[in-house]
């Protein structure tokens, strides 16, 4: 039987001696490390080639930009402003000295400093890691285990664009008049703004970033915090361009924005029918239960998801 990606982080979580309690380790988008008031928090992930970008898709400066963006969005999940990055690379032979240049200031875009790394040869694809930390006053973190039942649920933009613009790329479709959807795939941003904005709001219980598409992304906040949730598909923000490409390829937007990837908006929730200071869209309500998930207006009548998972 092979592993699930959950089944195998959690094997790894089993292995784990106790540590220090302030130290809060596997389990949420980044780890974090109290030092005083303030806490480190420490993230990292991995983009291998022909499987999270394609070198025909992107430019150096692309695939450099958005290997910094998709770490900084676990730092604006945890509610933390970043820090410094880690940089390591395994580089196969047909890269050049040009391509790494652009592909470094890519990774500039944000101005953050990279504070070190690792450089190896690769044999035939290039593997990119990176290690973001960030920090954060210890009252303004925010995690995905502290929802409360009767939170409103919210997200931070619109859902889907990224991964319509990577069926286009993948199909070969024509993208003209959807190039807005092609770019939230290729350069998407870490809402490092606004994540730092709805951490200083009380009223925000929970927080995580969506990588993996909502419908799936959301059982962490419920598993962790204990709850279920309503999702209602007629409120989840579904950009003009996504409509009219899935007006034109007989397409559901809604499918895109509950169940594509990479979007890397905010998931939070927050004290009921508070009025939050801040341009976020309701989707949905947490109460108690079992970790489910009733999805209304949904694209059928037994619309269930699981969710996307690495393997
Ligand atoms: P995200 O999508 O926010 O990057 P993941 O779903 O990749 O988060 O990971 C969930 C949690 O599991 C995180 O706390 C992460 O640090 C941890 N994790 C993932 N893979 C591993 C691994 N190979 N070893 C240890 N911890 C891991
Ligand atoms: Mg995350």
């Amino acid at each position: 039987m092979s592993l699930s990606e959950f089944q195998l982080i959690d094997t790894i979580r089993n292995f784990q001696p106790n540590f220090s309690d302030d130290i809060e380790g596997i389990g949420d988008d980044a780890a974090i490390i109290p030092v005083g008031q303030q806490s480190f928090v420490i993230t990292t992930d991995s983009l291998v080639e022909n499987i999270h970008f394609k070198m025909e898709w992107a430019s150096p400066f692309q695939i450099g930009r958005k290997s910094a963006a998709v770490n900084l969005s676990d730092i604006a999940a945890m509610g933390a402003q970043p820090f410094g990055l880690f940089l390591s690379i395994s580089v196969p032979k047909t890269v050049d000295y040009c391509w790494i240049e652009q592909f470094i200031l890519g990774i500039k875009t944000f101005g953050v400093p990279i504070l070190g790394g690792d450089t190896t040869s690769s044999k035939d694809s290039l593997f990119i890691n990176i290690t973001a930390i960030g920090k954060v006053d210890n009252n303004s973190i925010k995690r995905r285990s502290t929802a409360k039942s009767g939170d409103d649920i919210y997200v931070t933009g619109t859902l889907g664009d990224s991964g319509a613009g990577l069926y286009i790329l993948q199909n070969n479709l024509d993208p003209v008049g959807f190039q807005s959807l092609v770019e939230a795939h290729l350069n998407p941003s870490p809402q490092l703004k606004i994540g730092t904005e709805l951490a200083e709001l009380r009223e925000v219980h929970s927080m995580m970033d969506i990588s993996d598409g909502l419908a799936g992304d959301i059982h962490h906040i419920l598993d962790q915090s204990g709850l279920s949730a309503t999702i209602d598909c007629d409120k989840l923000p579904i950009s003009e361009s996504l409509r009219t490409f899935c007006n034109k390829y007989d397409l559901d937007p809604i499918r895109f924005a509950l169940e594509a990837g990479e979007d890397y908006q905010l998931l939070f929730s927050a004290e009921k029918k508070k009025c939050l200071p801040l341009p976020c869209v309701k989707v949905g309500e947490l109460y108690t239960g079992p970790g489910q998930v009733k999805f209304l207006n949904s694209p059928s009548p037994d619309y269930k998801y699981t969710g996307y998972t690495h393997f």
